[in-house]
């Protein structure tokens, strides 16, 4: 596809400029090309279609490889249902900073499906979005070197098992490397629902809800997330405790690892692993809002020292106050929803109350 035609408007340095709209535009198009009408399940013919696809487009934005050789990283091993030895692929490229001794962010996101449908939001939308900020931070000259990894096997049967492409990512390419950051993306495209009708129908604005988990793994994410989280008008990001919701996705080897790690998702909807979860599932306008969010943080990284020794902490006065600035006036209400008898939150013990109360809600209640 190519990025310019003749007679384009022309940059200060004389080369053909980029339409910002058809930058714009590619977000949407890459979301749309990843969601094969029979999905990108590991085997199954569209599984290659994405990766070669991936390949192109890392070629396209000019990403270093992340290895010397080429962005495929290819490896063996045991399928964990059939016993066979199977190939599977990851995908890795970077931008390099202008520091190349400081230490790196990572962005990833798993381009494979659970079933052989579009599975559009999950994680195609992931994947075109991390495309979108490979773009975006490539012309902005960052300090640090930012590494696009795009991981294969995330889904069951090999989710946690030794196939996965995020723990065989960070077992072969991670040793003695210190991240800045792993920021991860799973599920970011559809509108977040509480799964309670009468909860997601009188408050609309919860549709603008996204779960950041993970920042209690470095002292410095706390003031990064509540920094780029200050527009409410564009999303209400909720902080949690990665193990609130335990491992669910490419974040998990990382956080084993002792790395900082962020993991952005709105967590599983109505569609998720069913093949509703198509294009029109995606909201779009919010998308770019996720975009701007991740940006903001990437940016903020950038000139944020976070030293090691990085000692984990208890942000739980940062998790109330961001819970509070989310949810809004309705909270005390949903608090009461959920038979929590107080009317706050205060302590640790609380927020394990409420993790509790919700999941169990979903459990029962949810699909
Ligand atoms: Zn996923």
């Amino acid at each position: 596809m190519s990025k310019s035609s003749s007679g384009s408007p022309r940059n200060e340095t004389g080369n053909p400029a980029v339409s910002p709209h058809y930058l714009d535009k590619m977000l949407e198009q890459d979301t749309v090309n990843l969601s094969l009408p029979h999905g990108r399940r590991v085997g199954q013919p569209g599984h290659d279609v994405a990766l070669q696809y991936i390949w192109r487009r890392m070629g396209e934005i000019g990403l270093e490889y992340f290895l010397d050789y080429d962005y495929f990283l290819p490896y063996i091993a045991k399928h964990p249902t059939t016993g066979q030895k199977t190939k599977f692929t990851n995908l890795a490229g970077f931008i390099p900073g202008t520091n190349r001794t400081a230490m790196p962010v990572l962005i990833g996101a798993h381009y494979d499906s659970a079933i052989d449908a579009p599975c559009s939001d999950d994680n195609a939308v992931s994947v075109a979005l991390l495309l979108r900020v490979a773009e975006i931070i490539k012309k902005k000259a960052p300090r640090r070197n930012v590494i696009l990894a795009f991981f294969d096997a995330e889904e069951a049967p090999f989710f946690l098992t030794e196939t996965m492409g995020s723990i065989r990512f960070y077992s072969d390419h991670c040793k003695g490397l210190d991240f800045a950051c792993v920021i991860i993306l799973d599920m970011i495209g559809h509108d977040f629902q509480m799964r309670i009708p009468l909860v997601d129908m009188l408050l609309p604005e919860m549709r603008k809800l996204l779960f950041v988990m993970g920042s209690e793994s470095h002292s410095q994410l706390p003031p990064i997330i509540e920094q780029a989280a200050s527009d409410t008008r564009r999303l209400r990001i909720l902080p949690t405790l990665s193990r609130y919701t335990g491992a669910t996705s490419d974040h998990h080897a990382f956080m084993n690892g002792g790395q900082p790690t962020l993991f952005l998702s709105k967590g599983s909807g109505c569609h998720s692993h069913l093949p509703e979860d198509g294009i029109d599932w995606i909201n779009f306008s919010r998308v770019r809002k996720v975009l701007d969010f991740l940006l903001e943080i990437v940016e903020l990284l950038d000139g944020a020292p976070m030293h090691r020794g990085r000692k984990t902490i208890d942000p739980y006065e940062f998790e109330i106050r961001m819970m509070r600035r989310a949810i809004g006036w309705p909270l005390p209400l949903l608090l009461r929803y959920m038979g929590f008898r107080k009317r706050s939150l205060l302590s640790r013990k609380d927020l394990d109350d409420l993790a509790r109360k919700l999941s169990k809600l979903w459990r029962d209640g949810g699909n």
